[in-house]
């Protein structure tokens, strides 16, 4: 395309996943040129490694809504760009571009609290955002990530949703070494429908597999749990709410066999040589909401921990940052301050997602839907999907204001800025074939393996 044809503006977006997708095809739909940098080959951040990977109809439908928003004229996709390690943002804010966005999602493990515990990753302790890549890729043939070893009556720490698939991994690798050990072969899918329902088919159970189970800790109650988005604006709500986070918990322990220990928290860790042991853990009581911390303390001995409460941004080199998130110069605002044309938008605002909201509007759940709602979760996911690219909307509105308001770029600029994004492609062997980049690059499907 030449430059006359291009517009006045161009756009920087980094990561090109829910949020980042859904931001460029918005801009390109009111005529704006926007460059999309993904760190990975192929835009589907949390999709393709968080979401695991028995998911695979939500996954498939996800990608293939982001592959769509992506692939148009004014787009220009640039993929294996890491910003702040192939490209630093002195060097973004240099291009001159008319404004940068940033939907790099939330990838760090929010650490758990306990001092030098992080010393002893690898050696009992692993955290949930490479453990579930682990799972989603490691039936790749030429796969290479970090290696993970499952243990029998591991421990996880958490309590929402992800902690859940964290425990439903646990399990079922467990579950089906053991199976596999006595000659059986159940493959992941099946177990995903339910241990309980191949063991019974098999007439089996954990102690004739010599298995204990995986203990969920959580330092609030089940009742508790984040597992719906339900208004919990009434006494009645409320109660409606915990009834159904008591259901769908119960549910789960039912389907994948695991134990629960409600109100903990982690305060310290149980080393014997170079190996974490065990943790130590105070009681907690919930008063108004709050977790109040008890004095009565207890230990657990286990093989393996894996932390699962939540995720946060990556913070990058130049971006100015405050406790951890990136710093946005007013509170609902995702202009990041100090800049009038740097934004953040999706995961990569706080981190915590829109959860909250989706709870805040919750809908009424009537006893027909709370069945179904039990029974599988990727109706919270799509929630999740959908509320991401409903608030990047929003959020665009406000960055198509300002982007209008600045000055537009000269010839000059954007054709150093075509010449330094086609330099990048070339050098990770993408030639603008999107649709056949996609082909070429997507991860042998272990559905088709079977
Ligand atoms: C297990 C699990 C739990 C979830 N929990 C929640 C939840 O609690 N609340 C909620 O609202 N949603 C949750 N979701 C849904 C989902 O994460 C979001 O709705 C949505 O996927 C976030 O999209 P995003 O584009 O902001 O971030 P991501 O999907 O994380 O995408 C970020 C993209 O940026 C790229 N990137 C990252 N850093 C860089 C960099 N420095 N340079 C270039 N590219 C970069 C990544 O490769 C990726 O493609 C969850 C999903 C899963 C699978």
């Amino acid at each position: 395309m030449s430059i006359k044809e291009s517009g006045h503006h161009f756009i920087a977006i980094f990561g090109g996943a829910v949020a980042g997708a859904e931001a460029a095809f918005q801009l390109s739909k009111r005529g704006f040129r926007i460059v999309v940098f993904d760190q990975a080959p192929l835009p589907f951040g949390k999709i393709e490694d968080g979401l695991p990977k028995w998911h695979y109809k939500l996954r498939d439908k996800e990608e293939a809504n982001i592959n769509e928003k992506i692939d148009q004229e004014n787009i220009v996709f640039v993929p294996g760009v890491k910003l702040g390690r192939d490209l630093s943002f002195e060097d973004v804010l240099s291009w001159g571009f008319s404004a940068i966005i940033l939907a790099t999602g939330a990838w760090k493990d929010r650490p758990i609290s306990i001092e030098g515990i992080d010393a002893y990753i690898g050696k009992g302790l692993y955290y949930q955002n490479p453990f579930v890549y682990w799972f989603n890729h490691n039936h790749e043939p030429n796969y290479s990530g970090p290696q993970f070893e499952i243990e029998d009556k591991a421990l996880v720490i958490g309590g929402g949703l992800a902690s859940l698939d964290v425990v439903k991994i646990i399990m079922i690798e467990t579950v089906q070494k053991a199976l596999k050990a006595r000659g059986i072969e159940e493959d992941m899918f099946s177990l995903e429908h339910g241990i309980n329902k191949v063991l019974e088919k098999h007439n089996l159970n954990l102690n004739d597999l010599n298995i204990e189970g995986c203990t969920l800790c959580y330092r609030r109650r089940e009742i508790d749990m984040p597992l719906s988005p339900m208004a919990t604006t009434t006494p009645e709500l409320l109660e409606k709410a915990q009834l159904v986070r008591q259901k769908i918990l119960d549910n789960f322990q039912k389907k994948y066999l695991f134990h629960f220990e409600p109100c903990v928290i982690p305060v310290d860790k149980i080393v014997e040589g170079e190996k974490l042991t065990g943790l130590r853990f105070q009681r907690t009581n919930i008063v108004n909401d709050k977790v109040i911390p008890d004095d009565d303390f207890m230990e657990i001995k286990t093989p393996l921990v894996i932390s699962s409460i939540g995720s946060i941004p990556e913070m990058i080199q130049g971006i100015p940052s405050s406790g951890g998130i990136f710093k946005i110069s007013k509170p609902e605002s995702c202009l990041i301050d100090g800049f009038n044309n740097v934004f953040a938008i999706g995961n990569a605002v706080t981190g915590k997602g829109n959860i909250n909201e989706s709870i805040k509007h919750g809908r009424e759940i009537t006893e027909e839907i709370m069945e179904t709602h039990l029974e599988w979760h990727q109706e919270d996911y799509e929630n999740w999907h959908r509320q991401t690219a409903m608030k990047v909307t929003k959020e665009i509105n406000t960055i198509i204001e300002t982007i209008e308001n600045q000055k537009f770029l000269s010839d000059g600029v954007i054709q150093k800025i075509l010449d330094q994004t086609e330099a990048l492609q070339t050098k990770t062997g993408y030639n603008g074939n999107y649709k056949k980049w996609v082909e070429l690059n997507t991860p042998p499907r272990l559905e088709t393996m079977l």
